[in-house]
C-alpha cells in the first residue's frame, strides 16, 4: 500500500490540470518501475489537500448561481479527478512497458463516528481565505466554524475525526485478487456516518489520509505501508544543527520521539502515528520517505524504516 502526499500531486497552491498530471506522471513512472520488478499487487491512496481547496473556492464563488455542494461532495469529486489521472498516466506507464494491469480508482467511503471528540473541536483549516467578516458571522450561525487570522481574514474550520472502516473495503479486495491496482481511500476518503436508518450519509469532515491509509493497508493485509513526502525521511531535531534522519526505528523508539514532540501535528505527526498503528496492529512494515524515491523506499534501501518490537 503506498501513500501519495499533496505534493505528489500539486505544487502549493495547486497548479493547473496540466501541471497536476505531468507531476502524478513522473510519480507513476516509478510506480510502474515497481510493477516491472514484479511488485504488482498494489493499492494507492492520496492526498487531496489543494484539489479540495480549489474546489471549496469554486464553490464560494458561484454560491449565488448554483447551489454550493457539501464538503463529503467535493472529497468525492477530488477522489474522481485523481483517481482519473493516476489511472491515465499509470496505464500508459503499464503499457509502454508491455503489461496489461488495470488500474482502477474506487469512488471510497470512510466509516467515522458521529460522536468523536472530533466533531466537538474543528482543528483542520481547509479552502479559501474569506474577507466578508459579516457573511463569515452569517455562516457562523448556521454552525460553520472559522479560523480568524488578523492579516488573512477567515478560514473554515472542520473536524477530523478518525476512520474507523473502510466502508468500500469489499470492492478494493475483489479488484485486487482479480490482479488490479487499485486506487482507495483518496483525500482520506468520503467521510460518512451511520445513524441506524437508512443508508450512510456523508458528513462535513477531512479525515487525515494517512491514518486512512493505515487503516486500509490493515484492512486488506498489506505487507507493506509506504507514506512518500516530500522530506527524505523522519528527522528528529528537524529544522535545527543537531537534525538526524532516522533510518531504521521500531515502533517503540519512534512512539517515544513523537512523545517527546518531534513531530510537527499537521504534517510529519499524523505520518509517524499512522506508520506506529498499522505496524502495531499487523507486526509488518511500514516506510516513510521522499516521493523521488519510492522504489528504494519500498525495498527498505531509503527513507525511515519502522520495524515492530
Ligand atoms: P504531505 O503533503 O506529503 O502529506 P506534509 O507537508 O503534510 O506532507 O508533511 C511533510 C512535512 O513534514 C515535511 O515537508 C516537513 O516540513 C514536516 N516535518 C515536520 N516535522 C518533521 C520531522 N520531524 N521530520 C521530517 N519532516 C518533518
Ligand atoms: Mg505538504
Amino acid at each position: 500500500m503506498l501513500a501519495f502526499g499533496g505534493n505528489a500531486i500539486a505544487p502549493q497552491g495547486a497548479g493547473t490540470a496540466a501541471e497536476q498530471t505531468e507531476r502524478l506522471w513522473a510519480t507513476m513512472r516509478q510506480v510502474a518501475e515497481l510493477v516491472t520488478e514484479g511488485r504488482s499487487a498494489l493499492v494507492l491512496t492520496h492526498g487531496n489537500g489543494p484539489q479540495v481547496g480549489n474546489v471549496l473556492i469554486k464553490n464560494e464563488l458561484a454560491r449565488d448561481v448554483v447551489p454550493p455542494v457539501p464538503l463529503d461532495w467535493c472529497v468525492a469529486q477530488t477522489q474522481a479527478t485523481i483517481g482519473f489521472t493516476i489511472a491515465d498516466t499509470l496505464t500508459h506507464e503499464l503499457d509502454r512497458r508491455g503489461i496489461a494491469q488495470p488500474v482502477v480508482p474506487v469512488v471510497s467511503r470512510v466509516l467515522v463516528d458521529a460522536d468523536d471528540p472530533g466533531f466537538q473541536a474543528p482543528s483542520k483549516p481547509i479552502g479559501p481565505w474569506l474577507e466578508d467578516g459579516d457573511e463569515v458571522a452569517r455562516r457562523e450561525g448556521e454552525g460553520l466554524r472559522f479560523l480568524a487570522d488578523p492579516d488573512r481574514g477567515w478560514r473554515r474550520l472542520v473536524p477530523s475525526p478518525q476512520p474507523r472502516r473502510s466502508v468500500d473495503r469489499a470492492a478494493v479486495e475483489l479488484l485486487l485478487d482479480d490482479g488490479a491496482i487499485v486506487v482507495a481511500n483518496g483525500g482520506g476518503g468520503i467521510p460518512v456516518v451511520d445513524d441506524g436508518e437508512g443508508p450512510l450519509h456523508g458528513i462535513e469532515a477531512v479525515i487525515d489520509k494517512d491514518l486512512a491509509g493505515a487503516l486500509l493497508a490493515e484492512e486488506i493485509d498489506a505487507d507493506t505501508f509506504v507514506i512518500l513526502t516530500d522530506v527524505p525521511g523522519v528527522a528528529v531535531d528537524f529544522g535545527t544543527p543537531r537534525q538526524r534522519w532516522l533510518e531504521t526505528v521500531t515502533v517503540t523508539e519512534l512512539r517515544a520521539h513523537a512523545d517527546d514532540g518531534q513531530f510537527g501535528a499537521g504534517s510529519m505527526g499524523p505520518k509517524v502515528a499512522a506508520a506506529c498503528a498499522f505496524v502495531e496492529r499487523t507486526g509488518q512494515r511500514a516506510a516513510i520517505g521522499a516521493l523521488e524515491h519510492i522504489v528504494a523506499v519500498v525495498h527498505g534501501r531509503a527513507g525511515t524504516q519502522v520495524v515492530p518490537a
